[in-house]
């Protein structure tokens, strides 16, 4: 696939493998992913498994996320994970404002704001996620939740910062539940989203700035979600826990 902006394909494993699973499976996505260069990978695992899963994956085409840190720097706040502790372990991108840390953690917009701000300060690419809930698209408020979405939680960054970060457009009822969007709806989503980059930043940051969609992608819809024009990679859950499914994704999506 031919596309100005590099895809970026991530899996965020959630709280799933412990060091030793994490491990295998990095083990078994190393052959599949070798000779792609089209993409970035990119794989989330839990913060526990960070250290052992950056020294397994040196030298190979997979790089490192981590899938929340905090939005201070330093000090007492016990429990948090640091950015600059995330870049000692070489982790690059960080996902910021998951729907499931939105919901059961509560994290606000402007948390997640400041979050991407520590994130950009300490050299990490956030992945600031966004995405509307069944009932708030039911009710034709997607726009209007995605544009709150993304100006409480992207504006105020630099456009220098904006330009490295990744927006994953996640509609909550589809994350986990098996039901993807059509191709249309992500489409329609991305769209909107890069037009509100160029109002709220300019033209050329938002031509650069790579938008995911995730939920419920699978190897059998991968294609057909990447090929729409807006549509810059996928953030990927429960198909990214085994090595013959992500692979397979990321192979067709490029
Ligand atoms: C996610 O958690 O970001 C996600 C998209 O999950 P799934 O692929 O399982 O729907």
């Amino acid at each position: 696939m031919n596309k100005e902006r590099k895809l970026i394909v991530a899996g965020n494993w959630k709280m799933n493998k412990t060091v030793v699973e994490a491990l295998q499976l990095v083990r078994d996505l190393k052959p599949g992913v070798a000779n792609i260069n089209d993409a970035d990978i990119v794989v989330c695992p839990p913060f526990t498994a960070l250290s052992e899963v950056a020294k397994a994956i040196r030298g190979s085409r997979i790089q490192l996320g981590a899938q929340n840190m905090s939005e201070h720097e330093a000090g007492a706040y016990t429990g948090e994970i640091a950015a600059e502790m995330l870049r000692e372990l070489e982790v690059r991108y960080v996902i910021l404002g998951h729907s499931e840390r939105r919901q059961y953690q509560k994290e606000s917009d402007e948390l997640i704001l400041q979050k991407a701000q520590t994130a950009h300060a300490a050299g990490l690419q956030p992945i600031v996620c966004v995405g509307e809930a069944l009932a708030e698209r039911e009710a034709g408020h997607t726009e209007k939740v995605l544009e709150g979405q993304v100006r409480g939680s992207l504006m105020g960054l630099s456009k220098e910062q904006m330009r490295q970060t990744v927006v994953a457009y996640e509609p909550v009822w589809a994350i986990g539940t098996g039901k993807t969007a059509t191709t249309s709806q992500a489409q329609e989503s991305h769209a909107f989203i890069r037009g509100l980059l160029a109002k709220l930043f300019d033209a050329t940051i938002a031509r650069l700035v790579r938008i995911q969609y995730g939920g419920s992608v699978k190897p059998s819809n991968a294609r057909e979600l990447m090929s729409q024009p807006d549509v810059d990679g996928a953030l990927v859950g429960g198909a990214s826990l085994e090595a013959q499914s992500f692979t397979e994704i990321i192979q067709n999506s490029i």
